[in-house]
């Protein structure tokens, strides 16, 4: 029998209605004669709102006590999404991450996946039953609860994926992956084919859309991911290997980053305070004689003790309000100077100033303030996606 991997995000799930919608999807698929088994992420902002509850008990609090906070979130999209299998007639069973097999690192807020055991996944699968799994969470060697960082569920999708020799299909409000978020460029087209690299690349600079940790995950197992709308039509993206063909692949927009700036002599120092917060950080290129650190916020958790931890270098400063980047993606984009001087002038033209830059094998990325962010992605989307120079 065929298995499939269904991944529901969040927007999916919101409501009760949307719940039963999916139920009825994944029920169809089901009685078409696949094994399914089903990853489901938070209801709605489920999560973001468990942050904010834990947010009014403590500004920085224990990360183990966070992700058994967070991890009820997507228990109860599993159980009601089982209920609602039931009710269509449909055998289903839920299972947490822990109880699926996933076994990660012990990182709170940021572990990863080490090996997929889905043992009791198989038997419930071989028996005929949907499987629902929650997603971003696992369990860790000392048998801790663990998240696998925002946007883990589809990373928890394509590793059972690659466990139970499925496909893998991720679905969420939009109809694949397109060279832009398609809420900030109206222009945004639909990409129908992306390579692993140019996917992972997007993901990480804020294409929310797939997971960074998900698409490595699939490049190192060769899952291809066909990501498509939970309740659209048969349009999807599929990432898959690639001819590493030179072409833009697409623009992406991170919210919430820091900037560490420090003299370069305490840029070890500056480095071991932010693995102390909990905060990945990389070196960008900043103000002259300066050592200049990004740190995406996504999964830091409370900036205080960092804050108070710098002020103990001499002229560091942390900026860490309104500050975001845009960033091109695709094979070749670093390797011509014109990419960066497009994004230089593209910012100027909007009346704003680069406060650092960064390139990378297939990424170059300008930060800059956040507000000025969406304009600037329309801009330069504009400039190298939407004018004829593109095609020479
Ligand atoms: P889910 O809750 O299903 O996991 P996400 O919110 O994580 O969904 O991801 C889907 C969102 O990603 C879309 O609503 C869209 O606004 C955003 N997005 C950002 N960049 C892109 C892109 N390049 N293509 C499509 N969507 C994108
Ligand atoms: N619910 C988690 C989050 O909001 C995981 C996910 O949606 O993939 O980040
Ligand atoms: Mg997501």
């Amino acid at each position: 029998m065929p298995v499939v991997v269904q991944k529901y995000g969040g927007s999916s799930v919101g409501t009760v209605d949307k719940l039963k919608a999916v139920a009825a999807k994944v029920a169809a698929r089901r009685r078409a004669g696949d094994a399914v088994c089903v990853v489901v992420s938070a209801m709605g902002d489920a999560t973001d709102d468990l942050l904010a509850l834990a947010k009014q008990v403590s500004p920085d609090p224990p990360r183990r006590e966070l992700d058994m906070l967070l991890t009820a979130g997507e228990r109860v999209s599993m159980a009601l999404l089982s209920m609602a299998l039931h009710e269509q007639g449909v055998e289903a069973i839920s299972f947490t991450g822990s109880q699926a097999g996933i076994l990660t690192s012990e990182a709170h807020a940021t572990a990863r996946i080490l090996e997929v055991r889905p043992t009791r996944v198989r038997e419930e699968l071989a028996g005929g039953k949907v499987v629902i799994v929650a997603g971003f969470q696992g369990v860790s060697p000392r048998k801790e609860i663990t998240t696998l960082g925002r946007g883990g569920s589809d990373t928890t999708a394509v590793a059972l994926a690659a466990a139970l020799g499925a496909a893998c299909e991720i679905y969420s409000d939009v109809a694949g992956v397109f060279t832009a978020d398609p809420r900030v460029v109206p222009a945004a087209r639909r990409q129908a084919e992306l390579c692993y690299e140019e996917m992972q690349a997007l993901a990480r600079a804020g294409a929310k859309v797939l997971n960074a940790q998900a698409v490595e995950f699939a490049r190192a197992t060769g899952i291809a991911i066909h990501a498509r709308s939970s309740f659209g039509g048969p349009e999807e993206t599929v990432v898959r290997a690639g001819s590493g063909a030179a072409r833009i692949a697409g623009v992406a927009v991170e919210k919430a980053l820091a900037l560490v700036s420090v003299a370069p002599a305490d840029g070890p120092r500056a480095r071991q305070l932010l693995a102390a917060a909990h905060a990945p950080c990389a070196e960008v290129e900043g103000a002259a004689g300066r050592l200049t650190l990004a740190v995406p916020l996504e999964n830091v958790h409370g900036l205080g003790p960092l804050a108070e931890a710098l002020r103990a270098l001499p002229g560091a400063a942390l900026d860490a309000e309104g500050i975001g980047a845009v960033t091109v993606v695709g094979t070749g984009v670093s390797a011509t100077p014109r990419v960066r001087q497009e994004l230089a002038a593209a910012l100027a033209a909007l009346g704003g100033r680069p406060l650092a830059f960064e390139a990378g094998p297939l990424e170059v990325t300008v930060y800059a303030e956040s507000g000025l962010l969406p304009a600037l992605a329309r801009e330069i989307h504009r400039r190298l996606l939407e004018a004829p120079a593109q095609e020479g």
